[in-house]
């Protein structure tokens, strides 16, 4: 629709960031133009409600997806949990290792988050290879939760990343 379009068209695009042959998608252009945040907010929204049965809690991975995640679990009047890079969470946490294009990263997440059975939306701005979103239900699974699914901004499907993310993933814009 026309807000998605809009959006769309104000994502930046930065070419070899942050290394050569990359095309780096920037959602933090939208948040220059508080009219658009507005849509965005009411987009990702319209996206999140029609997720059946609705969900109990939303996770955002770090960085990009503490700012899309919060809109969310205010509308839904549910919590918000953060899943960061390692060394960052404070108290007991549960960890997992997930590959990189070269090497690999750790991601964590706080383990008195999620309740055993609790039903999750995970968010983020960008899916890519799909590792991220993959680490992070690794993570909700390993605290009990159930993963309901990843709802992403932007998808580039030439990779093939929702292949490595063993759930539902909507992604609302696509290249
Ligand atoms: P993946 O784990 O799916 O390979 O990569 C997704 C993660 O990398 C997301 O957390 C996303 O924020 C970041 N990322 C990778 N490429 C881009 C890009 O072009 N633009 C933005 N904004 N983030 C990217």
């Amino acid at each position: 629709e026309k807000k998605i379009r809009k959006i769309r068209d104000h994502v930046n695009e930065y070419p070899d960031f942050p290394k050569p042959g990359v095309l780096f998608r920037d959602v933090f252009s939208v948040f220059q133009n508080a009219e658009l945040v507005a849509m965005l907010r009411e987009v990702l929204i319209a996206f999140a409600t029609q997720i059946q049965p609705p969900v109990e809690c939303v996770v955002g991975i770090d960085a990009r997806g503490f700012l899309l995640a919060p809109f969310i679990a205010l509308e839904l009047e549910v919590p918000f949990v953060p899943v960061r890079k390692k060394g960052k969470l404070p108290g007991k946490v549960a960890s997992v290792s997930y590959a990189l294009e070269y090497g690999e990263a750790n991601m964590e997440i706080q383990e008195s988050s999620i309740k055993e059975g609790q039903r999750v939306l995970i968010v983020d701005d960008l899916l890519a290879t799909g590792g991220s979103l993959g680490a992070a239900c690794t993570l909700v699974k390993k605290l009990g939760g159930v993963v309901e699914a990843c709802l992403v901004l932007m998808e580039l499907s030439e990779l093939k990343g929702r292949l490595n993310v063993p759930t539902n993933v909507i992604s609302i814009i696509k290249y």
